[in-house]
């Protein structure tokens, strides 16, 4: 496989790219793709670093005439999320198999990785040729950013000079994102306490399963104010606890803390002469929700079915309405907007798994801020509302916010140049979701970064298509974002 992509312009970033196609490279899967970045360095005599996290960081020193202009570090991850079609094939071994047509670069039966590919042959395509014109550059290739951003936060700072930071981790052209999120993830486990008796004659184990919701990412998505699922489990349970004498089973939904849980079931032990009854209570709360969510979210479906209670444990109905009692109480949603930019929400969170596991319940949450006075007061609450529940709060993991500065030369650059380019305003953004700029941020000392990249398409998916015309563009546009 090679010279897939010869032909498209621009040739040697699309060189690079083909190369680094031919490497399987998802995350946790970067030693390869580390030792040909730090190949391509030494090939090249140009000084390089690869750290433990095989994070590399290649060094290019300034053209004649730029030695006074400020280090510019450029940056993107290595990893990609490889996903395929194809369940028989190892995306571990095997190679993207790379294609094009008039419009787009694309994967045969799998992702393409132009997150963040792409960032990577701009970057070694910068680093090949001596005569693009640039002041020092510091080009950072991190791991694992897919991942938890591994490779970001195992990064020594003390190997950078640079505090001008191009990010090339961004999917649509004419955006520049210039502030992003930070991030918890908490975890809270509530114990169930047993009940003496199994199952009684006369009682029968029923299934409440709520799906068809829209669900999405709970960073871009939480604005929307979708229904989640676990939340309305929560809901229909308090109810059914409040009218019947019910014991509790068990209870799922959701598979990741950061996507709104779209679908999720609870199940109890009825008395077999309430079932009719239940259902209509039940009916009546579906019919609350449906309107609630209409035009958000309009396939809500609530089932109410007879399950099989088999040898499974059975727990006290006080267990269930203390349950029901936290995920009504625990707040979910966008808690606040920003004042300075239209639509941004400042603060939210999101239960996005509710799993049972032997006596205990757990609920991940993703709580999410655009300032980390906000978001460690959001923490507050999602403790204290644990706490009034007789619930334990852990963190699994946190990364912190690039905060949106008012201030910033190499935005007010860029932003010239773009004018010159294109006689157009860029569109400023701050995202409501993680990036390692954050992360970055934090490291160093007087941070001025904006990020930006090429339109790629359904990235994360086996349909992700990179633009071969904005590829272009945007490599035009960095080669003058370098040279001004
Ligand atoms: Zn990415």
């Amino acid at each position: 496989m090679s010279g897939r992509l010869e032909g498209l312009e621009p040739s040697k970033v699309f060189h690079f790219f083909e190369e680094i196609c031919s490497i399987p490279h998802g995350s946790y899967h970067v030693d390869e793709i580390s030792g040909y970045l730090e190949d391509f360095a030494i090939k090249r005599k140009l000084r390089y670093v690869r750290d433990k996290e095989n994070n590399v960081i290649i060094y290019r020193d300034a053209s004649k005439g730029y030695e006074d202009r400020p280090v510019t570090i450029l940056q993107g991850h290595m990893d990609m999320v490889a996903v395929n079609d194809d369940p028989e094939i190892d995306m571990d071994v095997t190679p993207v198999d790379v294609c094009h047509d008039d419009e787009y670069i694309y994967a045969r039966g799998s992702s393409l990785g132009g997150d963040d590919g792409i960032a990577v042959a701009y970057m070694l395509a910068i680093l090949d040729d001596d005569s693009i014109q640039a002041p020092a550059i510091e080009a950072v290739f991190t791991t694992n950013e897919e991942v938890g951003m591994d490779g970001a936060i195992a990064l020594d700072p003390g190997l950078l000079r640079g505090k001008r930071l191009i990010n090339l981790d961004s999917e649509e052209e004419g955006i520049f994102i210039a502030g992003c999120a930070g991030g918890i993830k908490m975890r809270a486990g509530m114990e169930l306490e047993l009940s003496e008796l199994a199952a009684v004659e006369n009682e029968s184990c029923i299934k409440v399963s709520v799906s068809g919701l829209l669900g999405g990412h709970s960073g871009e998505m939480i604005i929307k104010n979708r229904a989640n699922a676990i939340k309305i489990c929560g809901r229909l349970s308090y109810d059914i606890c409040g009218r019947f004498d019910v014991r509790f089973v068990d209870i799922k939904g959701g598979t990741k803390s950061n996507a709104i849980a779209d679908k999720a079931e609870f199940e109890i032990l009825v008395n077999g002469g309430d079932i009719s009854v239940l259902k209509s209570v039940i009916a009546e709360v579906e019919h609350e929700i449906k309107n609630e969510y209409r035009q958000k979210d309009d396939d809500i479906k609530i089932i109410v079915e007879e399950s099989n209670l088999g040898e499974r444990a059975v727990f006290s109905g006080s267990s269930l309405k203390k349950l029901a009692s936290f995920i009504m109480a625990m707040p979910d949603g966008v808690q606040a907007m920003c004042g300075w930019t239209e639509g941004l929400p400042l603060t939210s969170l999101n239960v996005g798994i509710i799993e049972r596991k032997g006596n205990m319940v757990y609920t991940y949450h993703e709580l999410r801020s655009q300032m980390g006075s906000s978001l460690r007061a959001l923490k507050k609450s999602v403790t204290t509302v644990a706490d009034a529940f007789g619930a334990v709060c852990e963190n699994s993991s946190e990364y912190p916010e690039w905060e949106y500065r008012e201030s910033s030369p190499l935005r007010d650059e860029m932003c010239r140049v773009y004018r010159e380019m294109y006689s157009a305003e860029p569109k400023i953004e701050v995202i409501h979701a993680g990036l390692e700029c954050g992360i970055l941020a934090q490291k160093i000392d007087g941070f001025d970064a904006v990020s930006i990249g090429p339109d790629i398409l359904d990235i994360h998916t086996t349909k992700e298509k990179l633009s071969i015309k904005s590829t272009e563009r945007v490599w035009k546009y960095l080669l003058k974002v370098l040279s001004a």
